[in-house]
């Protein structure tokens, strides 16, 4: 029987799974170090604390057909391509006829001084929560010491990631404020990019409403200036200016998993620019999904910014793509199709581009949230959208 390893359980990997779970012909082993699956679109709003973790976690044995595929929780260290192995970090080897790699994103630091010591960075749920409590601390820190460096936060990058988590930063300013019993203002947020334009992807007129919107609600931002180092809470620019923070938040882009690097492959970023059909360039048998791979869009010729619509595209494709091969048959070249991209300015505001339309404001934030839980159902099916009331979008 044919034996499909699947590692990570996040957008690609479970969309592949729910695709070959489809045919119970198929011995399926998924690996993730967690137990549960995360929406790492929602990670901003946990690690401003507006949601709890449970909110955005399911477990992944709710979605794991027994009849056909064995769950390990374990962490991923190595892929043994010559030996069609991938090894465990404890040691465990597990082999494969077929091997989707989908173990998603990690913060990138570009090398620059100070951020893996004194930057928090929102990865995946513990991260995230890791922020979370930090805050709380610092307003507590606040109350002891009324030092105003302990109600500042920097967010460094003002990119998507960056974007939504200062919107949810200002949505969580009252609770904050009332932890540290101080007034919400009081609680001041920066963020510093190096970018030309604030939110690239979008037209000037939809960036400028973004950056009005959050610099109304409080945001100061420092744009553009390219952060050159950080220490224990400084970060400076290279043209001098300084700003002084006790939490400093790091957003400003993200590569692949290092397993990428540590298994030898050649990546760009741990990104690997995979074949038409979303194959390793050396290894048809290996299929790299979600944010460990680079695919050039043909109309556009730049790549296609890593999403988890496209991830879930890509996981759905790679599994359909070893049952035609099973099948003797052939699939046509991967193509993804965007259904926009929407980012959230707090939990009722939001901007983005739906097909040719530019949505902004209320309607945009609903938008917004109807393409997460579609995201939702893609993964975890009707009943994890049950079970997380998604149904009521501002309950
Ligand atoms: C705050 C934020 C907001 C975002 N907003 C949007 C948005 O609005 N729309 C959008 O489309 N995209 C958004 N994104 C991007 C999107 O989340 C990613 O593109 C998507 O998560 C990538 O999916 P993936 O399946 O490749 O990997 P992931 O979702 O990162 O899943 C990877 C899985 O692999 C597991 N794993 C990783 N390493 C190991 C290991 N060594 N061993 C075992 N298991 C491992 C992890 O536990 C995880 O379950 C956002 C990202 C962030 C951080």
């Amino acid at each position: 029987m044919m034996e499909v390893l699947i590692l990570g359980a996040g957008y690609a990997g479970l969309r592949a799974l729910r695709e070959l779970q489809l045919h119970h012909d198929i011995k399926i082993t998924l690996v993730d170090r967690n137990n549960y699956h995360y929406e790492a679109t929602n990670l901003h709003e946990v690690a401003a604390g507006t949601q709890p973790a449970e909110a955005i976690t399911y477990p992944i044995e709710e979605v794991v057909n027994h009849k056909c595929t064995h769950f390990v929780q374990g962490e991923v260290e190595k892929i043994l391509p010559e030996k069609q192995l991938v090894r465990l970090s404890d040691g465990q080897e597990l082999s494969y006829d077929y091997l989707i790699v989908a173990l998603g994103f990690e913060s990138e630091s570009f090398g620059i001084e100070g951020v893996t010591e004194y930057c928090l960075k929102m990865d995946d749920v513990d991260s995230a929560e890791a922020i979370q409590h930090h805050l709380h601390a610092m307003m507590i820190k606040y109350q002891e010491t009324n030092n105003p460096e302990y109600l500042k936060i920097i967010v460094a990058g003002a990119g998507f990631t960056g974007t939504e988590l200062l919107g949810a930063l200002l949505d969580a300013r009252e609770k904050l404020a009332e932890t540290a019993k101080v007034n919400p203002n009081q609680i001041e947020i920066f963020c510093v990019d190096s970018g030309k334009q604030y939110l690239p992807m979008f037209s000037e007129k939809l960036s400028a409403y973004g950056m009005k919107h959050l610099e109304e609600r409080g945001v100061k931002f420092f744009r553009p200036k390219r952060i050159q180092a950080v220490t224990d809470g400084v970060v400076t620019c290279d043209d001098g200016t300084e700003l002084t923070a006790k939490t400093i938040i790091w957003t400003t882009g993200v590569s692949g998993s290092h397993v990428i690097k540590d298994s030898g492959f050649s990546a760009k970023r741990n990104r690997i620019a995979v074949k038409a059909n979303l194959t390793d360039p050396d290894d048809d048998k290996i299929y790299f999904v979600g944010d460990v791979a680079f695919v050039v869009d043909d109309t556009t010729g730049k790549p296609y910014p890593t999403t988890a619509q496209l991830s879930l595209k890509m996981g759905q494709y790679a599994a359909k793509d070893i049952l035609a091969k099973a099948a003797g048959k052939k699939q046509a070249p991967f193509v993804f199709h965007s259904l926009g991209t929407v980012a959230s300015i707090g939990n009722t505001d939001a901007l983005g581009i739906v097909g040719p339309a530019e949505v902004k404001g209320y309607p945009a934030s609903f938008i917004k949230k109807a393409i997460m839980d579609r995201s939702l159902m893609e993964t975890g099916g009707v009943k994890e959208m049950l079970s997380k009331g998604r149904a009521d979008f501002y309950h």
